[in-house]
């Protein structure tokens, strides 16, 4: 099987936006072994669109469009292709009910151009859109496929996930899975040499990514059913978890804030959170996530050194002794908030986010994050080195990571 995909937007011609949907499509079909044999973006112009699938059409055996599906005048996809091919366009009364009540859901009326996109070319089938109005399409004639996807990239991953990898898995003969491993507290280069070998396969495959603090483990496998490339999946996770044990925090689409919320409620715990240099950013990302009413108590930006002796109890002694940034002053925030909120689990952030006051002693990104939990109380160390919106995200995360190994009875025993 082999394919051509074509973009379609006159404002990716002018370079104002990236053609990230041509990308993800080449890796998809790339991971299907579909070979792609010519990649184009063409302008909201019908006759150079027409002659660009004409010409993919000659190449190719299926044809991907991304764009111009949408209600106004220069959205021109549809009407070409059918053209093209010498269909009819037809109105659809289920499409146009569909795209009524996603207005209608919203408190907005479509108007007259929304009708449109309720106008399918003669025996095409209409691939679902769910996260927008504007539905794909599917033609077929004399062995060659034309699939028209929404422009949208959110849109259009979504409708190549769920309507057209069946098909593909059709045409393949072979189904694609994959699972994502989450890691937390492990450099990708460190990842990746603890994974070494189990990176080599060519089927299934082990990729690591880096993104957003973190590090992402992911395993895809080839076969004739998913149950089979499921079993394919399951030494690998194995062997992986042998190797990086307890840094996987979690498997699927989640996050940390998210697997942390669930652990507190699964165990009944509450938590509280007394930050300095964070600001309130651990309170936000607990607090992020739908049903942490129930476990966490209260958060207090503690940034003045007034305010944590007033608010937190914090001595006066400490502070002046060892400095608001030391392993003192976060194990007193810890167990001040923990205990003003009669909390199960009470945090202390205190660190300098740079990039001034910072000094040889203490350094910019030097972040000391305590933990109170049953009567006892530890501070953690962490030096970054990043900018100041890193840093304190990085302060953030790893406070998180606290959480979930505290809850996890992985700190205190
Ligand atoms: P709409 O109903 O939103 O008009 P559409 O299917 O007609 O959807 P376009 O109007 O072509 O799609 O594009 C809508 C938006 O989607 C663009 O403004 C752009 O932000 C994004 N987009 C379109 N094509 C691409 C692409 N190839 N790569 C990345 N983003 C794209």
């Amino acid at each position: 099987m082999n394919a051509e995909i074509i973009a379609v937007g006159t404002e990716l011609l002018l370079g104002d936006i990236l053609n990230t949907n041509a990308q993800y499509l080449s890796q998809q079909l790339a991971a299907y072994g579909v070979d792609v044999y010519g990649e184009c973006v063409v302008g909201d112009h019908p006759s150079r669109l027409r002659e660009a699938v004409k010409l993919a059409l000659s190449r190719a055996d299926w044809v991907f469009l991304t764009g111009g599906l949408g209600p106004t005048a220069d959205d021109l996809t549809r009407e070409t292709v059918a053209e093209l091919w010498g269909r009819k366009l037809v109105f659809d009364e289920t499409i146009w009910q569909k795209i009524a009540d996603y207005f209608k859901t919203r408190k907005r009326t479509p108007v007259e151009s929304n009708r449109r996109q309720a106008m399918v070319p003669e025996g095409a089938a209409v691939l679902k859109n769910r996260c927008g109005t504007a539905p794909g399409l599917h033609l077929e004639q004399d062995g060659h496929h034309i699939i028209l996807l929404p422009g949208p990239p959110h849109e259009m991953r979504d409708m190549f996930e769920h309507e057209v990898v069946p098909l593909l898995e059709k045409a393949t003969g072979c189904v694609l899975r994959s699972r994502v491993l989450r890691v937390f507290g492990m450099g990708e280069s460190e990842a990746a040499e603890c994974a070494g070998d189990l990176m080599d396969g060519q089927n299934p495959t082990l990729a690591p990514y880096a993104k957003d603090n973190e590090m992402i483990f992911r395993i895809t496998a080839k076969a004739e059913t998913a149950e089979q490339a499921e079993a394919m999946m399951n030494p690998i996770e194995t062997e992986l978890r042998n190797r990086i044990g307890d840094v996987v925090y979690a498997t699927g689409e989640t996050d940390l804030q998210t697997v942390v919320v669930e652990k507190l409620l699964q165990k009944g715990l509450s938590v509280a959170t007394a930050e300095s240099c964070t600001a309130g950013g651990l309170a936000e990302a607990i607090t992020d996530v739908s049903g942490a009413s129930d476990i966490f108590r209260t958060g207090i930006v503690a940034y003045h050194n007034e305010t944590k002796e007033q608010l937190l109890g914090v001595p006066h002694e400490l502070l002046e002794t060892h400095g608001a940034v030391s392993p003192e002053v976060a194990r007193a925030m810890a167990e001040g908030i923990a205990r003003v909120a009669g909390a199960d689990i009470g945090i202390g952030i205190t660190g300098i986010a740079g990039p001034t006051g910072g000094s040889p002693e203490k350094p910019v990104g030097l972040v000391y994050i305590g933990v109170w939990y049953k009567n006892q109380v530890k501070a953690f160390e962490f030096r970054f080195a990043g900018t100041r919106a890193q840093n304190r995200k990085s302060a953030v995360r790893n406070a998180l990571n606290l959480i979930r190994k505290t809850v996890d009875e992985q700190m205190f025993l």
